[in-house]
């Protein structure tokens, strides 16, 4: 069978290219005569692969050496803990922006860990926008700033980098890392899963600056310990070591097709096909404020929801997969994270006008 255009928020499409490649070398790495899964993750071969994974990605990023790179694991959801139980450093008080499902969740997971201060939020009108800096209330003393980049579910996305002063900003960046260039020294920690932009599910990304490891107060167990996992170079237990390697694969591919300003012209070009259609259309709607919505994530319903599963239905007749939006706002969400081709989203956009003028 074909492949299909996939729009799952994640786990999510991968470059056909780095599949394509994986598959090659699946039986053999490079002439060892064994697969990356087989191999040990203190053997030289997977440390090679390691390291460029990680240079790969410092490059990508921008990353100076006062910061370090971490290959973990648990998802964005152990980082919503791991972050009051380093950055705290015996303050009571950590300040979050809420936007949505997922910063929502990263409160919820802090609540139990720290005094949480909701800066600002966007809930007085559904989550449909991001609430402008002047708006914001931010603690004195607070231990650190936390916000969402990408609402993966309400499909809201900041398009600037909020000012915290020396108090370090810490960055939800699951659902738009690599996806546009980064500031990278404004932050204190940036953290993404790795199953939308990046590879398979299992790998968690944590950048951090040097001054926030192994200043936990109390020190938190030793797997929940930035320190522990630095000073072993993300190697204190197994890491997920098939997911590193595709990781690296997808970073190899994006720096040599123009690195991060690069993807973010084509996610640029792929969200404004899409969202020029919705804007144009009667029978679709997008409910976020446009200088907030998101370039990975595109939530849209119909005119009439009783058309819901014909849509879907048709949808993947026509290998539009994975269309069905999140489970908490219904409708439809197309995900179009970097490995999704402008051609799959000029696709979706016929479809689109053909569905609304057979049943509009
Ligand atoms: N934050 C955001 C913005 C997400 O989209 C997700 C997953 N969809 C998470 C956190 C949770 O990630 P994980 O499932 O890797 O724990």
């Amino acid at each position: 069978m074909a492949r299909v255009f996939n729009f799952s928020a994640g786990p999510a499409t991968l470059p056909e290219e780095v599949l394509r490649q994986a598959a090659e070398e699946m039986l053999d790495w490079g002439g060892t005569g064994q697969s990356v899964m087989e191999m040990s993750h203190r053997g030289k071969d997977f440390l090679s692969i390691a390291a460029a994974a990680e240079a790969d990605l410092r490059e990508l990023l921008g990353v100076p050496d006062y910061y370090r790179v971490l290959f973990l694991q648990g998802g964005a959801s152990l980082q919503f803990e791991m972050i009051p139980m380093n950055l705290l450093r015996g303050r009571a008080t950590a300040d979050y922006v809420n936007t949505g499902e997922w910063a929502k969740k990263a409160i919820k997971a802090a609540r139990g860990l720290a005094d949480v201060h909701v800066a600002a939020t966007s809930e007085d009108r559904s989550f449909t926008y991001v609430p402008a800096q002047a708006d914001w209330e931010l603690s004195t003393g607070a231990a650190y700033v936390h916000y969402t980049a990408n609402e993966t579910i309400g499909g809201v996305e900041y398009g600037w980098v909020p000012q915290t002063g020396d108090v370090p900003l810490v960055c939800d960046m699951s659902s738009n890392i690599v996806s546009r260039p980064v500031e990278l020294t404004r932050y204190g920690l940036i953290y993404a899963g790795a199953q939308k932009n990046i590879g398979p599910a299992g790998l968690t990304i944590v950048v951090i600056r040097d001054d926030l490891i192994g200043v936990g107060d109390p020190v938190p167990p030793a797997m929940l310990d930035y320190a522990t996992h630095a000073k072993a170079d993300s190697m204190y237990n197994t890491p997920p070591t098939y997911a590193i390697y595709i990781a690296g694969l997808v970073f190899k591919r994006l720096l040599a097709t123009g690195g991060l300003a690069g993807a973010e012209q084509r996610n640029l070009a792929k969200a404004g096909l899409l969202y020029d259609y919705l804007d144009r259309s009667d029978f679709y709607a997008n409910p976020v404020e446009p200088a907030d919505r998101s370039r990975m994530n595109v939530p849209f319903t119909l005119a009439d929801s009783a058309l819901d599963a014909d849509f879907l239905a048709g949808a993947a007749e026509r290998g539009l997969v994975q269309l069905k939006g999140h489970r908490s706002v219904g409708g439809m969400r197309a995900s179009l994270y970097n490995a999704m081709p402008i051609e799959g989203v000029q696709a979706l956009v016929d479809y689109l006008t053909e569905f609304a003028t057979a049943k509009g």
